[in-house]
C-alpha cells in the first residue's frame, strides 16, 4: 500500500475556494493510486483569534481549557474538506485527533506525541475512504484533549507519515518551498531544490520559518523524505531529506539571517571558575535563551569580557538581572540593540577548505565589519550591525553562487 501524508497550512485552507483548491490537489493524489492521508492546519488568522480571546479572560488562561479552545480552529477545516470531498462523490471523513488517537503526555499547549494508534484510520484507508486529520492537537491518558505547540500540525503530519510508514510526507504552503534566503531581504534568492535534514534544521533555528524546526528533526529522526510546496501553484518545491540522496551539492545550501538581536558586553569580569555559569543561571532561570558568547582571553589572567546575544525584548531584563547579581563582579556592561547574526549553512563546507576565509573576505571587501563568530560543522555565523544586513546577505549569495 503506496501511502502519502498531505499537510496542508493555514492560508490553503483559509477560505472556502482554497478548501477547494485543496480537494483537487487530494484527488490528484487519490488518481495517482496513493492511499492519502490528510492533515490541516485551522484556517489561516483563527488559532490567533482564539488565542487572543482567551487572553481577554485571562493571561493565565486555564491550559486545559485553552487547548479545548485552540483546538477547534482544525475542527472546522477538517470538516470543510471532508464534506466538500464528500459534495464531490468522494468517500471521507474528518478525524479529531481523540478520534484517530492521538495520545499525547500532560503538558498542555506544548504537548509531545506518546503514540498513534493505527487501527481506525487503517481499516478507513482500506475501505478507500480519504481521512481528513486535525493537526495540532491529541488527547491525553486522561482523556483531556490537548496541543501541540504552535505551528505543529507539521508535527501531526511528520508523525502520521512514521506511524504508517508513508513514502513521503508533502506539506503545502503558501511559499514555492525553501528558499535560499528570506526573498525579502534579496530578490534573487532561489528556491532549493533538495536539502538534507540537518541543513534544514540550521536554516529554521536562524531564521528561515518555512517548518517548524521540532517537525524537521522528528522527520530527521524517522528518516522520512518531506517535500515542501507550494498548493497556489505547480511548481516542484523543496525535498528535505537524507545527505546520501543529495548529489551537486553546493558548498553553500543557504543563507539566515536573524533580526532584532541585542549584543551585551561585560568588561573587566573577574577572572575566576564559575564565573560564566554565575553570569548565566538567572537569565536560563528566567528563560533568556542566550544565543552567541565569546569570552575574551585576558593576558594577565585576572579580567575578561564576556560578550553574548539575546532576542532584543529580552534586553532590559537581563541587564536588570546582571546588575542585581551579586555572584560576580564587573566594571561595565555595554549594549549594542541592533545587530543581526547572519549565517552561511551547508554540508559542503564540511569538505571544501577556505569556505571561512571566503565569507570573511566577502564581508571585508564591502566594508562589513564582524563582531561574534560562532561556528558548526556545517554552519558559520557572524554578528554585524543590522544595518549592514541586507548587503551581507548579497554579497555571501554572489559569493557562494547562490545567485544561479
Ligand atoms: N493552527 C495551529 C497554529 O496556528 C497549528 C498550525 O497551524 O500548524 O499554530
Ligand atoms: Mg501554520
Amino acid at each position: 500500500m503506496k501511502i502519502v501524508v498531505l499537510k496542508f497550512g493555514g492560508t490553503s485552507v483559509g477560505t472556502i475556494s482554497r478548501i477547494k483548491k485543496v480537494s483537487k490537489i487530494i484527488l490528484s493524489f487519490k488518481k495517482k493510486k496513493y492511499k492519502v492521508i490528510v492533515v490541516t492546519s485551522a484556517m489561516s488568522g483563527m488559532t490567533n483569534n482564539l488565542i487572543k480571546k482567551s487572553l481577554k479572560i485571562s493571561k493565565s488562561f486555564d491550559p486545559i481549557e485553552y487547548d479545548v479552545l485552540v483546538s477547534s480552529g482544525e475542527q472546522i477545516s477538517c470538516a470543510l474538506i471532508s464534506g466538500q470531498l464528500k459534495s464531490l462523490g468522494h468517500k471521507s471523513r474528518s478525524f479529531l485527533g481523540w478520534q484517530v488517537p492521538i495520545i499525547t503526555d500532560n503538558n498542555h499547549t506544548n504537548a509531545k506525541i506518546d503514540f498513534v494508534n493505527v487501527r481506525n484510520i487503517k481499516k478507513i484507508l482500506s475501505k478507500g475512504i480519504i481521512p481528513i486529520v486535525a493537526g495540532f492537537q491529541g488527547i491525553t491518558k486522561n482523556g483531556e484533549v490537548s496541543t501541540l505547540g504552535r505551528g505543529a500540525s507539521d508535527y501531526t503530519a511528520i508523525t502520521l507519515a512514521k506511524y504508517f510508514n508513508a513514502e513521503k510526507c508533502v506539506i503545502f504552503t503558501d511559499v514555492d518551498g525553501v528558499m535560499t534566503t528570506d526573498p525579502r531581504n534579496y530578490k534573487k534568492a532561489k528556491k532549493i531544490k533538495t536539502i538534507s535534514y540537518e541543513e534544514m534544521l540550521e536554516m529554521s533555528s536562524l531564521g528561515s520559518k518555512v517548518m517548524q524546526s521540532n517537525s524537521v528533526q522528528e522527520a530527521r529522526l524517522n528518516r522520512t523524505d518531506v517535500l515542501v510546496k507550494s498548493s497556489f501553484k505547480e511548481s516542484e518545491g523543496t525535498l528535505i531529506t537524507k545527505r546520501k540522496k543529495i548529489k551537486n551539492h553546493k558548498i553553500i545550501t543557504g543563507i539566515s539571517s536573524t533580526k532584532n538581536d541585542a549584543k551585551i558586553t561585560l568588561v573587566g569580569v573577574k577572572d575566576k571558575p564559575g564565573v560564566a555559569a554565575a553570569i548565566f543561571k538567572p537569565l536560563s532561570k528566567n528563560n533568556i535563551n542566550v544565543d552567541m558568547v565569546v569570552q575574551n582571553i585576558s593576558a594577565d589572567k585576572k579580567e575578561t569580557d564576556v560578550t553574548f546575544t539575546i532576542k532584543n525584548e529580552n534586553t532590559i531584563k537581563t541587564v536588570n538581572l546582571i546588575k542585581n547579581n551579586k555572584e560576580f563582579k564587573y566594571d561595565k556592561i555595554l549594549i549594542d540593540k541592533n545587530v543581526s547574526k547572519l549565517s552561511i549553512i551547508g554540508v559542503g563546507m564540511i569538505t571544501t577548505p577556505g569556505v571561512t576565509y571566503r565569507m570573511f573576505q566577502a564581508l571585508s571587501k564591502n566594508k562589513i565589519n564582524i563582531l561574534v563568530i560562532s561556528t558548526s560543522e556545517i554552519k558559520i555565523s557572524v554578528l554585524i550591525k543590522q544595518s549592514n544586513l541586507k548587503k551581507g546577505i548579497e554579497a555571501l549569495h554572489k559569493e557562494f553562487n547562490l545567485d544561479n
